[in-house]
Order: C-alpha cells, then sequence, then structure tokens
C-alpha cells in the first residue's frame, strides 16, 4: 500500500524520472479489477491525457497526485507504480499503462484495491479524502504538525475510547498513516495497538507523538518501507521491524518473538513484551 513515506519517495522519483515526458498513449483499465477507482468513465482518459506533458508530481499524505498539462492524476492505496524501458513489456494485468513518446511506459497495476482518478483541470475533484489529504499538516513537517496539533486531534469525546489503531490509522486524522506504517510507531512507542487512548499519560502521548514524527521521517528518508517497492521494482531502505518479514523473529529490543494478529480488519504485529 502507498502511505506516507511511499508517496514522498514515488512523488520525488517522479521528479527527476517523468516530468518533461509527453504522453503518446494511454490504456486504461484493460483488466476490469472490481476494485479499481477510476474517476467517471476510464475510457475517457486517452482523450484528457494523450498529448500531455508531465509537469510536477506531489504527495499528499499517502496519495500520489501527477501534474500534467491538461489533467491531474491521483494515485492511491494499493496502486503499483512501475516505469517500463523503451521495449520492456508492461505487466500482464494493468489498469493504467501511459506510454511516452520517448517509448518508455509507466504502468499502474491494483492489487487488492486502489484509486487512479483523472480529472480535467476545469475541475475540482470532488473527493474527501483528497481533501483532507491536501489540507491537513504533514507529520513531515513538524513546524506545523506541532505536539500540541497531534494532541488536539483527539480531543473529541468520540476519540477518547479509541484504540490505538482505530484512533491513529483511522478517520484520516494523519493522512496517510495507514496500518502499514503504524507498526513501527506503536513499537517505537512501546505502546499495543489495543490500547485505549484514553488510558494513555501526558508523557506516553508525548512519546507517542515524537515517535510517530521520527518514524515517518526515517521511513521517508530512506527511500519508504522496505515491504514496498519503488518506481523502479526496488524495496524501499528503510527496514520494517514490525511486519510480515520479521513474524516469528525475536524482537530487536528484548528478544520475545514478534507475533501476528488480525485486529481490526488487518494484521497487526507486535512485541507482546515491549508493547503494552
Ligand atoms: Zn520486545
Amino acid at each position: 500500500m502507498i502511505e506516507l513515506p511511499e508517496a514522498q519517495v514515488l512523488a520525488a522519483q517522479f521528479q527527476t524520472t517523468l516530468v518533461g515526458k509527453t504522453i503518446h498513449a494511454v490504456v486504461a483499465a484493460s483488466s476490469p479489477h472490481k476494485f479499481a477507482w477510476y474517476h467517471g468513465d476510464p475510457a475517457a482518459y486517452p482523450a484528457r491525457l494523450v498529448g500531455s506533458l508531465i509537469q510536477s508530481a506531489e504527495a499528499h499524505g499517502g496519495m500520489l497526485q501527477v501534474n500534467i498539462s491538461r489533467a491531474r492524476l491521483l494515485f492511491s492505496e494499493g496502486v503499483n507504480l512501475r516505469l517500463l524501458a523503451p521495449g520492456q513489456p508492461p505487466p500482464p494485468k494493468h489498469q493504467l499503462l501511459l506510454h511516452f513518446s520517448d517509448g518508455g511506459a509507466l504502468s499502474a497495476s491494483v492489487q487488492m484495491y486502489g484509486g487512479l482518478l483523472c480529472w480535467g483541470l476545469e475541475e475540482e475533484l470532488d473527493n474527501p479524502y483528497y481533501q483532507v489529504a491536501c489540507q491537513k499538516p504533514s507529520p513531515l513537517n513538524p513546524a506545523l504538525f506541532t505536539e500540541a496539533y497531534f494532541l488536539s486531534l483527539f480531543t473529541s469525546e468520540a476519540a477518547q475510547p479509541l484504540n490505538l489503531k482505530a484512533a491513529l490509522a483511522t478517520g484520516q486524522r494523519v493522512p496517510g498513516l495507514g496500518n502499514g506504517v503504524l507498526q513501527d510507531i506503536l513499537w517505537k512507542a512501546r505502546l499495543s495497538p489495543k490500547r485505549r487512548l484514553n488510558t494513555l499519560s501526558a508523557a506516553q502521548m508525548r512519546t507517542l507523538y515524537h515517535a510517530l514524527v521520527s518514524v515517518l521521517a526515517e521511513m521517508t528518508r530512506l527511500g519508504g518501507r522496505d515491504t514496498e517497492k519503488d518506481l523502479f521494482g526496488n524495496p524501499g531502505g528503510y527496514l520494517t521491524v514490525m511486519s510480515a518479514k520479521n513474524n516469528g523473529a525475536p524482537c530487536p529490543a528484548c528478544g520475545t518473538p514478534i507475533t501476528r494478529e488480525a485486529f481490526m480488519g488487518g494484521s497487526v504485529y507486535t512485541c507482546p513484551s515491549c508493547q503494552r
């Protein structure tokens, strides 16, 4: 899944390798996928994109926005983006394929679910996830994402009884913070995903804030997580501690085996000794 660090990495890679390329041909929705979300009819994509120039790319939370001379493209969730060299065949199944005038291409393939939204410059994208992701401060900008701001996200009555997974990784409180990056943040804070927010001390909230900001910065600095692939198909350089890669391995802090559990519609990985 594209989460905050991966969206940053992809935007930077787009900036250095794809800006300036002209879209020569477009294949949209060639492999039907029930959970590939388009904006309007994908059959309209070629008319919006062909002949356009890729101008820039930017990350909003866990979304990657590509600015094209006549349109915008937005990729989110489980979309795998891959740059293809001239002559290199695309993956067998893809939901969007952009051919460039220099012979290269970009393929976008949806795994479980994902968004591939394209809209024209004459319209605003009416998508609440996108709007929230554009508006809220990024944890990568600690001047805006301050400890006071972080605490203000959880002051409502409704947030108080939530467990930490629900509080942090749902409800768009922190756009781009999903169940993937959550695991190492909670391990670093030594807190369980099942722990109720209203049982944390002020010191624990402070620790959680610092863990969130520092883990996301480190994941971004190192090119994303090692469980995800970048535009070139390479895994990120951040070595995840709490992920499927390390299920059953000893916790680096205490040696207790790392455990996996299904919790709230997804797996959580924890150290049962360190995380309370
Ligand atoms: Zn441990």
